[in-house]
């Protein structure tokens, strides 16, 4: 989050309005703060600084799939590109999601005969995206839907492998989930070695902060403050400036303003994201759309495999097999919560560890070892079953990602969970499962009919468990309003000069229903934005 001296300055709108009106036209002079009117001023950011301490055509602020998208474009078309990034590393949230690019018309598909449209994509992701679909901007999706094959082939071209694409049937009519091989954390290798080979100047552990504009609103510029020294490093944007900066799941003081306490809480996946991207486009006066979209509490295991990015937070959760009988468990062995219910994610920031843990057994076990019945999407997960990109129990057995055990007490001491504790918990909740009711916290079902697991408890061993699982928020979708060329857009519909977004920060009403379909927009959104920045003229 910023800190108080890192904060940007509030801009009346009212203000900049007046002085576009005076300053347009202006902006040709030699000076650009001697071409703003007094009258107009103040409008805009801080004063521009009397020195550039670095100078690019364009200036892109955070360095996950978005924003190496878009560095990257831009020095393709022929960008000088100065790239910061908070983190010590490249790849945000973008490196510890599941890794699923969802959208029609790659190289990929093709090469599977299969044939798709725009337009159906388009209906698909508003059909996915639930009582959301309606309000969702049907021109950025189908923006997306004619942009994103071709975004995987530029990536795919560049050397991020990429596989499948595979199904998803209660999403997408035909295949279009492709996936990041062997896992999400791949991509930012080759895209950091593809950006310097391009120039791009890569500034990690350096925060933006603040946008400088001219009194006519034109970005002009960066203010970034380095992580390390605390100092600040004024940065000019001869052409544009790419907001690239996630959403604001890592800020709880901003995110209280819109959910309780107790929502605000649970952390971010990737806590880096605190909203300063947001706040820096509010600030010169961006139109933010969804701020209820704070990002909703969920449960995620860690992921299978070793741990594979910076925060070792890639995550899965498989939510289908509670619905077949799989109950959870804190550390001491002891259920906590209805399992069913919508607060599991808040009840688990109450257990020891923030952790619980998910137990189940062999009759839930090879109900998720039979195709279609998966346990979760991942890169290369399903090499055992053949599979692609779903995996069975088995498959996450072979990647340490499920633990089993002959007994009930073998299992908790696989899993540092208390042994008595769980062998109490389980007889309770076989007992429970046959009477059919639940008094300790009302869960309403104890099985699936089509499973034929009603009633049936967790009895035959082998028994398995997956955990620690951790509760965090995966993503929020407030977002500043973009259109089509990725320009920033003030409340009035019209774009702030020399200012673009993409990704979770710059989405607009675009609803991302469905799997994959916020990694697609990303890359597309990060990849055009670039592109268009650097296709600018330049500002002075
Ligand atoms: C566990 C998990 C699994 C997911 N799985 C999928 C999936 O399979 N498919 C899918 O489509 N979506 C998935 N998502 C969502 C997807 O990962 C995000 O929508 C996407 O990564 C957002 O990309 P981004 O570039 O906007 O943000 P990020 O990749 O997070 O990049 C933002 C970067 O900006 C940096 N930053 C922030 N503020 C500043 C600042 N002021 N200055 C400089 N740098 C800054 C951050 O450190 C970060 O590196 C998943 C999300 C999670 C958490």
């Amino acid at each position: 989050m910023p800190s108080e001296n890192d904060r940007p300055k509030k801009i009346s709108r009212r203000e900049f309005v007046k002085g576009a009106a005076v300053g347009a036209g202006a902006l040709a002079g030699t000076s650009v703060l001697a071409s703003c009117a007094p009258a107009a001023a103040p409008s805009g950011s801080a004063e521009l600084p009397a020195k550039w301490d670095k100078e690019a055509d364009v200036v892109v602020v955070g360095g996950g799939g978005t924003g190496c998208a878009a560095a990257m474009s831009a020095a393709e078309a022929g960008a000088k590109v100065i790239l910061l990034e908070t983190a010590p590393g490249l790849g945000g949230e973008s490196s510890l999601c599941v890794g699923s690019i969802s959208a029609p018309l790659s190289s990929l598909q093709k090469e599977q005969g299969i044939s798709d449209t725009a337009e159906d994509y388009v209906e698909d992701v508003i059909h996915s995206a639930g009582a959301n679909g309606s309000r969702s901007d049907r021109t950025l999706v189908q923006f997306l839907g004619e942009n994103g094959g071709s975004t995987i082939d530029w990536l795919v071209g560049l050397g991020v492998e990429i596989r499948g694409p595979f199904e998803y049937p209660t999403h997408h009519r035909v295949n279009r989930m492709h996936m990041l091989y062997p896992n999400a954390s791949a991509w930012p290798k080759v895209l950091r070695s593809a950006m310097e080979g391009k120039g791009v100047e890569i500034l990690l552990e350096t925060k933006g902060v603040e946008l400088y504009t001219t009194c006519d609103n034109r970005v002009v510029g960066v203010k970034a403050v380095d992580q390390l020294s605390q100092e600040t490093i004024n940065i000019k944007a001869n052409k544009g400036v790419v907001l690239a900066a996630g959403d604001l799941t890592g800020n709880e003081e901003f995110k209280k303003r819109f959910t309780s306490p107790e929502n605000a809480a649970v952390p971010a996946a990737h806590a880096f994201n605190d909203g300063s991207g947001l706040q820096m486009g509010m600030a010169v006066g961006a139109d933010v759309t969804r701020l209820d979209s704070y990002g909703s509490p969920g449960l995620r295991a860690a992921a299978p495999g070793p741990n594979v990015s910076v925060t070792g937070k890639q995550a899965w959760m498989p939510y289908g097999m509670m619905d077949a009988g799989a109950i959870l468990v804190n550390k001491d062995g002891a259920r906590f919560v209805n399992e069913k219910g919508s607060g599991t994610a808040l009840a688990t920031m109450e257990q020891p560890d923030r952790s619980c843990y998910m137990i189940y057994d062999d009759v839930v076990a090879q109900i998720f070892n039979k195709y279609p019945m998966v346990v979760s999407s991942y890169p290369g997960i399903g090499e055992v079953s053949g599979q692609g990109g779903w995996g069975m129990v088995d498959d996450f057995i072979s990647r340490n990602g499920i633990k089993t055990g002959e007994t009930i007490e073998a299992l908790a001491g696989e899993m540092g969970i208390d042994p008595a504790g769980l062998k109490d918990a389980i007889e309770k909740w076989n007992g429970y499962a046959e009477e059919g009711e639940d008094p300790d916290f009302g869960r309403p079902t104890f099985g699936h009919p089509d499973a034929g697991t009603v009633g049936a408890g967790i009895k035959v061993g082998p028994f398995y468990c997956h955990g620690p699982i951790k509760p965090m928020i995966l993503l929020a979708d407030c977002s500043l309003a973009v259109n089509t060329s990725l320009q920033v857009l003030d409340p009035y519909g019209e774009p702030i000069p020399g200012l673009y977004a993409g990704g979770n920060m710059g989405h607009g009403m675009m609803i991302a229903g469905g799997h994959g379909t916020h990694m697609a927009w990303t890359f597309t959104s990060g990849r055009l934005a670039g592109e268009n920045a650097a296709a600018l003229e330049p500002w002075s």
